[in-house]
């Protein structure tokens, strides 16, 4: 297999006003995601945890301060090879019509089948897709609607892990798991990503229990970090 990539994301400083927008969602954010750590984002509704996820893959750009990858401000780096590191799992992950294959080698078309069932695997989506008629052939429908909720974030988190990036963003995307699925699906990810910085935004206190730090957002501001013992 692949030789295992290392990348660190820090934000320095880093603002942002939505364009025409009144005031800035975010502000005076300063944090960095290891190599091999876990950072959670928490924060009530509209505390700007989908905005600040969404500047990393530059769908917007700071308005203030850098977002740097390995100490490269985003924005100096090729969109392709930049989008190449990220795993980017969005809160309302987007299936598209054709088969489960063809949305799991969506930001890798080389991906073998063997490699798909092993992202499946740790997804904790392998058992629900050996029953689907035609398994990795079987169709998916336009937005995944012949899909539950849960198997569309689980497919969506696959596709994600095939990419093998070295930044993972899982944005909400545990939010429809059970307890359970989310436990197994969360140790699995362990060492899938040991070599990645990975960014998980959760509502659920269970889904950051073992994050190496937690930052906590309010109106767009860190108002507390460290481990979860110390929040
Ligand atoms: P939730 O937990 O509900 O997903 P969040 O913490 O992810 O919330 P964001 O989605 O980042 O919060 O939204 C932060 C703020 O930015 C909200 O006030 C929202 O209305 C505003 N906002 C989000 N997207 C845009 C946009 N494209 N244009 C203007 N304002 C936006």
């Amino acid at each position: 297999s692949e030789l295992p990539r290392r990348a660190e994301l820090t934000f320095a400083g880093v603002g942002f006003r939505y364009p025409g927008a009144a005031a800035p969602i975010l502000e005076r954010l300063d944090f960095t995601a290891r190599a091999g750590q876990t950072l959670a984002i928490i924060g009530s509704t509209g505390s700007g945890k989908s905005t600040l996820v969404n500047l990393v893959p530059r769908l917007f750009d700071a308005t203030a301060g850098q977002v740097l990858v390995d100490g490269v401000d985003v924005r100096e780096l090729q969109p392709e090879v930049l989008w190449s590191r990220i795993g980017l799992v969005p809160q309302k992950a987007y299936l598209f019509s054709g088969s489960v294959a063809s949305n799991l080698r969506y930001g890798k078309p080389d991906a073998t089948d063997a490699e798909l069932w092993e992202a499946l695997e740790v997804a904790q989506a392998r058992d629900f897709v050996e029953a689907l008629p035609g398994k990795l052939e079987a169709p998916i429908a336009q937005g995944g609607t012949n899909l539950s909720g849960g198997q569309r974030q689980r497919l969506a988190i696959a596709r994600a892990l095939v990419r093998r990036a070295e930044i993972y963003l899982f944005d909400d995307a545990f939010s429809a798991l059970d307890t359970a699925t989310d436990a197994r699906l969360r140790r699995a990810l362990r060492p899938w990503t040991r070599d990645a910085a990975v960014i998980v935004v959760a509502q659920r206190v269970s889904s950051i229990l073992d994050a190496d730090e937690i930052l906590v957002l309010d109106h767009g501001e860190i108002v507390g970090r460290g481990r979860h013992e110390k929040l």
